[in-house]
């Protein structure tokens, strides 16, 4: 991807108006079922979008960003954090094990922690002195052959590898339920896995169902398009 074909989406008061909108929404979402006191965590999704619709958001106010590129980010962030020290960048995307270490350096949250290989290349780093990352495992609620994450049945048992063998400390859970499913029974599927293993973060909701997210016990939800528009193919 080139910087050239980034979206530049809507008016940057246009996009400083929906962040707005969206952080009253979740600062008014209480949900019984809440696994912690800190309210949740708008994290903005800027994959395929530019710098100058990002600066907009970071000028609205907006801290927390989501991408799924680690190459994408290497040229897109470096600049935007020289000017905004305080950024915190989530990795919503798939890692791959030869990518860790430049991941490490670009992340300060990966969300997508989802097989045994990638746990222990990330373990490695660590030992190497690299800087710890937030972690949330990513759980394939729907179970879909295509996408990402462990399966239900097999988290409890994963987690257990990575906080024991692997030392790991483990934040929370994310999920990205099927595209063609109600996606409220996926989020009650992850915040019972979160119950049982002691997790207080719960990444879950996106533009289509944040408010479903935030109503069973969203810690974070990561929202692009309802802020910068649709994205390009
Ligand atoms: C793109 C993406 C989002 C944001 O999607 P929108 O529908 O644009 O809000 C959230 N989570 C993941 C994992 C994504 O890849």
């Amino acid at each position: 991807m080139t910087v050239e074909n980034l979206q530049s989406g809507p008016a940057p008061d246009r996009i400083a108006e929906r962040v707005a909108n969206l952080r009253g929404e979740i600062a008014a979402a209480q949900s019984a079922l809440r696994l912690t006191e800190a309210a949740p965590v708008l994290v903005a999704v800027t994959k395929k979008i530019s710098e100058t619709a990002i600066r907009a958001a970071l000028q609205a106010g907006q801290r927390v960003f989501g991408e799924n590129r680690v190459q994408e980010v290497a040229e897109k962030w470096p600049a935007l954090r020289k000017d905004f020290a305080d950024v915190t960048l989530h990795l919503i995307g798939p890692l791959q094990t030869n990518k860790v270490k430049q991941a490490l350096s670009l992340f300060d949250v990966i969300e997508t922690l989802d097989r045994p290989k990638l746990a222990e290349a990330l373990a490695k780093e660590m030992a190497k002195g690299a800087r710890a990352p937030r972690l949330f495992v990513q759980v394939n609620t729907g179970e879909e052959p295509q996408k990402a994450g462990v399966a239900p049945s097999e988290t409890d048992a994963f987690l257990n590898h990575c906080r024991g063998a692997l030392g790991l400390r483990i934040e929370g859970l994310m999920c990205v339920p099927p595209v063609a499913e109600a996606a409220a029974p996926h989020f009650a599927l992850l915040h019972e896995i979160a119950r049982r293993n002691g997790l207080h973060g719960l990444s879950m909701g996106m533009s289509g169902d944040y408010a479903t997210g935030l109503a069973f016990g969203a810690s974070h939800v990561r929202v692009g398009s309802a802020i910068f528009g649709p994205r390009a193919p």
